[in-house]
């Protein structure tokens, strides 16, 4: 089986069932994207990445032996890899989620769920300094615990704590008209302001409150500032969407210069009624992906920061197929 079948096919159950994982390897992160879950592993092979989330009822289980050597198995599945340790939420990054809390109400997200509390720059530069010889990048990301605004401003702080490491750093918040501006003027490498949905009509159903054209928007304004693959976005594949809604998305972000970051959904909080999309369906839009950017000499094989440094939550073309 090929790797990005197999990847596929691990995305799409969305988790394992560890049996035996030394303590060692358990993910104790609680620093990044995703560290209310119930915790995840980062499982690796020659060919690629993919993070699995720890689900006790998942179909796939994960042993792992004392030197991290794991094997994924499951119906019609066994693949042999190891397991990678990550640094601040994901492998070789400091990956900070600086606001824990939400205003907003996206019904796919988990932030809103917890305590609010943030992160200032001298609790950031701590968290990097722990973890410096184990990074190639930083990258910042945020919930809105105040005001979009507010929530900037301390974003630009830490940014511009966070530059003296020498590390490419990349940032992940909403945006105003002015953030790209901004990062771009404190030394920022990549930026990812997400549209989240493939339409504008699930984008008001599924993030009230917040503003699709503004995102847009602000990416146009961004790819001249920060260059080619070097801004991004997250387009959520399986809230609705048809296929060639999807389509259209990916090539409007290409053809504008935009690196679409295609995530299969995580059923939870308020569109826990949908189904995962399943393998083919993840293959099938990572396809429409790869000549999307190829057709717009995109490359996420380039990204220094964030998701597409990482790729485990996705198939990223030129990485995994
Ligand atoms: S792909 Fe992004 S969200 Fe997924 S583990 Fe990596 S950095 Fe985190």
């Amino acid at each position: 089986m090929q790797w990005r079948r197999i990847k596929a096919e691990i995305l799409a159950y969305g988790g394992v069932r560890p049996q035996e994982v030394p303590e060692r390897w358990k993910d104790r992160s609680t620093a990044g994207p995703g560290a209310r879950g119930p915790g995840s592993f980062f499982f690796a092979t020659d060919n690629g990445r993919v993070r699995v989330a720890v689900d006790d009822d998942s179909r796939l289980s994960l042993n792992v032996a004392d030197d991290g050597s794991a094997v994924i198995t499951g119906p019609g599945l066994r693949v042999e890899g190891w397991l990678e340790e990550p640094a601040l939420h994901c492998p070789r990054q400091a990956y900070i989620t600086l606001s824990e809390g939400c205003i907003f109400g996206c019904r796919y997200c988990a932030v809103p769920e917890g305590p609010c509390r943030y992160k200032t720059p001298d609790d950031v530069e701590a968290l990097i300094l722990s973890v410096l010889d184990r990074i190639d990048a930083v990258s910042i990301t945020s919930g809105v615990l105040d005001s979009v605004e507010a929530d900037e401003a301390r974003a630009f702080a830490v940014v511009s704590r966070v530059m003296q490491f020498g590390k490419p750093v990349g940032v992940s918040i909403y945006p105003t008209t002015e953030t790209p501006r901004r990062l771009h003027e404190l030394g920022v490498s990549e930026v990812k302001f997400n549209v989240e949905t493939a339409t504008a009509e699930l984008f008001a159903e599924m993030c009230p409150g917040l503003d699709y054209d503004l995102v847009w928007e602000v990416l146009a304004a961004s790819v001249p500032l920060f260059g080619k693959n070097r801004v991004y976005s997250n387009v959520i594949l399986g809230l609705g969407e048809t296929d060639e809604e999807m389509t259209a998305c990916i090539r409007r972000l290409t053809g504008m210069g935009v690196i679409p970051v295609v995530r299969p959904l995580t059923p939870s909080r308020g569109v826990a009624h949908l189904p995962r999309p399943d393998a083919d369906r993840i293959l099938r839009t990572a396809e429409v992906l790869r000549g999307a950017l190829s057709t717009a000499g995109l490359d996420p094989a380039q990204a220094l920061t964030m998701c597409s440094a990482c790729t485990g939550c996705d198939l990223v073309p030129g990485v995994d197929l």
